[in-house]
């Protein structure tokens, strides 16, 4: 069973992918830590993140590794613990660059398919349903508007004591998504056969109900296709 989040910054994929997977049993893979970790890395090499063949080697030399561990899960990029580092403002303002080379995202998308391999996995990111997983029995596609993903991050670096401005969030989040809707490899965009929750006006629970559902709906289709033939 393969479950597919996709959707724009701020929507809430990692914490509904999170509960969804605590609900079904599946494995939670966030696939946005994975090219975190390799804009961590770009930085700390002093890598120039628009130079596509350095990119292309960064992601080909680079072990990136999501591991579970009593505390929460966490993201070892040759063997060095990034889980906190990888949330910066820099890594956040670059990643989005990194992100963009074909290069890179074919290393990438390789390891997440093995990944997806494992077995019965919840995988969240922006091209899971579209280029990764385009035949995941269950695909999502979490929408919301700017303001109300705008306050979810708002809320999220408030309640770590990080000062910042709505005006000055609102601006990151748009960006970002400009960038990540507008790229020419894997943009982000709604997957074939996907359905389309607007989080604008439903609480967190709604959320994770409705995709809990669905995604039992498909288990039972399933389980009747296979009995039946
Ligand atoms: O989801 P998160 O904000 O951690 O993702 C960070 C960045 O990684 C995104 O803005 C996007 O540029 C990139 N990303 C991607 N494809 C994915 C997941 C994330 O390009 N499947």
């Amino acid at each position: 069973m393969i479950v597919s989040i996709d959707g724009p910054v701020g929507v809430g994929k990692t914490s509904v992918a999170k509960a969804v997977a605590q609900h079904l049993g599946l494995l939670h893979i966030d696939t946005g830590s994975m090219y975190r970790a390799l804009a961590w890395k770009c930085l700390e090499q002093d890598l120039d993140p628009d130079d596509p063949q350095a990119m292309a080697t960064l992601a080909e030399e680079t072990e990136v590794l999501l591991q579970n561990s009593p505390e929460g899960p966490k993201v070892l990029c040759d063997d060095h613990d990034v889980t906190d580092e990888i949330r910066s403002p820099e890594v956040t303002s670059v990643v989005s660059q990194v992100s963009a080379h074909e290069g890179l995202r074919h290393h990438v998308v390789e390891q997440q398919r093995k990944l997806g391999d494992q077995g019965s996995v919840i995988m969240e990111g922006r091209d899971i349903g579209s280029v990764v997983f385009p035949s995941a029995d269950v695909k999502i596609y979490l929408d919301g508007s700017l303001e109300a993903r705008t306050n979810r991050r708002l809320k999220e670096l408030e309640s770590k004591g990080v000062p910042c401005s709505f005006e000055e969030i609102r601006q990151t989040v748009e960006d970002r998504d400009r960038e990540d809707m507008n790229r020419r490899v894997s943009p982000l965009t709604i997957p074939e056969g996907a359905q389309v929750i607007d989080t604008s006006h439903l609480t967190f629970s709604q959320v994770v109900d409705r995709i809990v559902e669905t995604v039992r709906a498909a288990i039972r289709t399933k389980r009747f296709a296979k009995t039946h033939h």
